[in-house]
């Protein structure tokens, strides 16, 4: 199982345990099913580690190597699975 570092909390973790997000036209988005192309940001799968990644300026784009629109913290929250 391929591992990731979660962009909120650094901690690695296995790639199931975490959130995939990517650039769909452009924008930052959720990528529940993990099937866009190109670079994928993780996250843990909970909204202290999404919210802590939006802290840090950048980095989605520093994630993804790419200019993003990235949406509002909220509207990415509404689209965030958290729990297990
Ligand atoms: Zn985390």
């Amino acid at each position: 199982m391929p591992r990731r570092t979660c962009l909120g909390c650094r901690e690695v973790k296995d790639k199931s345990a975490l959130v995939r997000l990517a650039s769909r036209d452009g924008a930052l988005t959720v990528d529940k099913r993990s099937e866009l192309p190109g670079r994928g940001a993780y996250v843990c799968r909970n909204e202290a580690c999404l919210k802590e990644a939006y802290r840090k300026k950048d980095a989605f784009g520093r994630a993804l190597r790419s200019r993003l629109i990235i949406p509002e913290e909220k509207e990415m929250l509404r689209e965030f699975p958290t729990g297990s």
